[in-house]
């Protein structure tokens, strides 16, 4: 057996969102970058492997965040007090415009990058920004640093500022370039088709967009029904179609199992039967939701009817990258749905959002964010040792470090089984 490797430690994963799966000083075996198997004894026929053996410390999967806006780094906790169109006009369009500029563009994101790593963030589906070519040099820059990711250039050609609008041809013509030049380059980091949202593309441009997804098999990741001033735009725009989560589903962006929606917050019921029925996941952003007064979405009744729900940072509207920080704010969150919906929505439980931002959003990458057979080797080894008493059982620990443990606990990361060092770039 080559490249088979054993990490021990206290492991702790979510095999379902209802409750913490623990092996107090258990054994993970990793062959060929995949889990073969857990387990509290180590079986004779294992004993001459090399073993990482990390004590008393924690070992859980790494992060996943299924939205951020990489060129939004720099906006970080600015503007905050305002809704979304006006935020959007204020500072995320005038920010994202530096991005045509390489050196800018690479400055800061050498800095996102390298902060996804210190967070812990193993996975990340990422927004850019128009520009094709700093695009590129994001795609470079994770595939440097070992971390995975979905990147999509962001297409815009209507209702956007002057100096960031994309002629229509050319912003297909630039996506299917990135598209060629990066599907096969990397196991790790992959293209994601990504129109902004609906107002910012017009009806033949995410028709295109649409067929580009269709013609090389590829997900697609946008926003959906952030805000009520934005749905009401949408009735405007598309009196064709019949919502707006419509809107996506009549220009093929809506890919079977493939699609990830940001925030789904005010969807009527016939929208969310066309989410399940594509299997759309939804990205929650509660850090990002409350920041714009966007609302609370319906989260209990997404995952009660079985739709795919992940995390994300939604960075800059989101004011922090750290997952932990997204998953006790959607416990927060949670709890003022139920007291808003007349105690119906139940809140969510520490096991269920640590399932959200590790095994939910994993999922969109495939068998990732668990410590279950065959799954991939995403791991974030944690020293709490500084949190407090560290005799309190596994759960109590895991649940500590989700609420006040930060980066400075991450003693090392893995990602398919790697050890990833800082990036140096
Ligand atoms: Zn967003």
């Amino acid at each position: 057996m080559e490249n088979t490797h054993i990490i021990k430690g206290n492991v702790i994963f979510t095999k379902t969102p209802q409750k913490f799966d623990l092996y107090e000083n258990g054994y993970i075996i990793v062959e060929n970058g995949k889990v073969k198997l857990i387990t509290s004894a180590l079986p004779e026929s294992y004993k001459s492997f090399p073993i990482t053996d990390y004590g008393d410390k924690l070992i859980i999967p790494g992060f996943v965040d299924l939205h951020l806006h990489a060129p939004q780094f720099r906006n970080l906790g600015l503007g905050l007090d305002k809704e979304l169109i006006p935020w959007l006009e204020g500072y995320t369009f005038p920010e994202e415009a530096k991005f045509k500029d390489a050196a800018y563009a690479s400055k800061i994101y050498k800095m996102v990058v390298k902060e996804l790593w210190k967070q812990g963030t193993t996975r990340a589906v990422v927004f850019s920004s128009i520009h094709k070519d700093t695009t590129k040099l994001l795609f470079d820059l994770f595939i440097q640093a070992g971390l995975g990711a979905y990147i999509g250039k962001v297409n815009m050609d209507r209702n956007s500022p002057d100096y960031l609008i994309e002629e229509s041809a050319q912003s297909v013509k630039d996506t299917e370039e990135i598209i060629k030049e990066y599907i096969n380059k990397s196991d790790l980091v992959k293209p994601i088709i990504t129109p902004r949202f609906v107002p910012s593309c017009t009806s033949a441009l995410m028709k295109e967009l649409g067929a580009l997804a269709e013609k090389y098999d590829l997900p697609v990741q946008s926003h959906l029904s952030e805000n009520m001033a934005e749905i009401e735009w949408i009735k405007s725009l598309h009196p064709e179609c019949t919502s707006y989560t419509n809107v996506y589903e009549t220009y093929g962006l809506l890919r079977q199992g493939k699609t990830i929606m940001a925030h789904c917050i005010h969807n009527t019921d016939t929208e969310i039967e066309l989410l399940k029925k594509y299997r759309v996941f939804s990205a929650h952003c509660p850090t990002s939701n409350s920041n714009l007064s966007s609302g609370i979405m319906p989260l209990r009744r997404f995952l009660s009817e079985g739709l795919p729900v992940g995390l994300g940072s939604d960075i800059s509207a989101g004011h922090k990258l750290s997952i932990p920080c997204v998953m006790n704010i959607t416990v927060q969150m949670s709890k003022m749905k139920w007291l808003e919906s007349g105690r119906q929505l139940a809140p969510l439980s520490t096991s269920e959002v640590f399932y959200l931002g590790t095994k939910g959003g994993g999922e969109f990458f495939g068998k990732v964010g668990s410590f279950e057979e065959d799954y991939e080797f995403d791991a974030l080894v944690i020293d709490d040792s500084d949190l407090g008493d560290t005799t309190l059982s596994l759960e109590e620990r895991i649940q500590r470090y989700i609420y006040i443990g930060d980066d400075r606990n991450i003693v090392d990361r893995y990602v398919r089984g790697k050890l990833i060092t800082e990036p140096v770039f």
